[in-house]
């Protein structure tokens, strides 16, 4: 990557103290930096000039905006869908897509700016539909609450998709939200196995955490759907899996659950192969049969799966979640950057 070589300043350097060539010309570029709690990674602070993204028409998508205050994700997981758009920043979508990390620093004041518009017309925006919001960064530049209170001030519904447990410091903020605005709350969580969470989304909290995090989110009195995805054939996708997860996923109190199989795009396919080599050998082949027409499953699978989770959702007394995103895209014409992840 090109800006390996490059100088990075420690914790404490101030804006425009190191002269960074590749990165200086990212429009709005700050500074970059590494803090030295978050060892590994490089956050790469910038000045938003636009912070809301319009989701385009044909996208299907069930939202027309969405906010994505940080770009590359330090949760790191293989098969992440939005692996493709961090090669748009001329990182890589493999490891720069978990260590690079993008600061949109201003997007609170920014995103208030854009919400006060006289044009603005209350659409609901999306937020965790390209990198997750609650990703440990969160943790140090505190982004969300200001987006959270900009985007209640402006009476816009609004939705949240996260792997990350840190959401649970703005319940109280997104209680009182909830009071004034349509607030859509979902987590990601396919396994229940810590042992394959940890070499498949090294990033994540723990499955156990994300669980304490739909209980909690119940707590506060929100509603919480869970994505069950990506599922793994082979490897999460059996009896036990399914229905073990099922099970502490209704007694969480998940409101809503859906399920999808993995989806492997250009980006995220070569990335998630490497690993599958790696760690998975013998699966290789049966996973080059599944995706041989491209970024999708083999249709059977898909339909397979469908029946399974159309019979444990009633087991479990669980209500179907809606679907906020296609599983496929025949003509893949959207930019990864523009479709929703989980
Ligand atoms: S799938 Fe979601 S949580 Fe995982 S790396 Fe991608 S954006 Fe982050």
């Amino acid at each position: 990557m090109r800006w390996d070589a490059q100088k990075i300043a420690d914790e404490g350097a101030g804006p425009g103290e190191l002269e960074l060539p590749g990165l200086s010309r990212m429009p709005g570029w700050l500074r970059t930096v590494r803090r030295p709690e978050f060892a590994g990674v490089v956050f790469h602070e910038v000045m938003a000039k636009r912070v809301l993204n319009r989701v385009p028409p044909t996208s299907g998508m069930p939202f027309e905006w969405t906010i994505n205050p940080y770009r590359g994700c330090s949760h790191a997981c293989t098969y992440c869908f939005a692996r493709k758009s961090h090669t748009y920043l001329d990182f890589d979508s493999g490891r720069d897509f978990d260590s690079q990390v993008v600061v949109k620093v201003n997007a609170a004041e920014v995103v208030g700016r854009e919400l006060a518009a006289p044009r603005w017309a209350r659409a609901s925006v999306a937020m965790g539909t390209n990198t997750d919001p609650y990703q440990r960064a969160e943790g140090r530049y505190r982004l969300m609450p200001g987006i959270i209170g900009a985007l209640t001030g402006a009476r816009t519904p609004f939705s949240i998709l996260t792997k990350g447990t840190l959401l649970a410091r703005d319940l109280p903020l997104l209680s009182e939200a909830a009071g004034r605005v349509q607030v859509w709350i979902g987590v990601s969580l396919a396994l229940l196995d810590p042992e394959l969470q940890e070499r498949l989304e090294p990033g994540t909290p723990a499955p156990a955490a994300r669980l304490n995090l739909v209980r909690r989110v119940r707590e506060a009195g929100l509603d919480c759907s869970v994505m069950v995805a990506p599922v793994l054939p082979y490897l999460t996708d059996s009896d036990d899996a399914l229905n073990g997860l099922f099970a502490e996923l209704a007694a969480a109190g998940a409101t809503k659950v859906s399920a999808w199989p993995l989806h492997l795009r250009p980006g995220s396919r070569e990335w998630f192969f490497d690993w599958l080599r790696r760690e998975h050998p013998e699966l290789v082949v049966r996973y080059e049969r599944l995706y041989a027409r491209g970024s999708t499953v083999d249709r059977r699978y898909a339909g397979w799966l469908a029946e399974r989770v159309g019979g444990l959702l009633p087991r479990h007394r669980l209500a179907p979640g809606s679907q906020t995103r296609p599983v496929t895209r025949p003509d893949e014409s959207v930019p990864a950057e523009q479709l929703a992840l989980l």
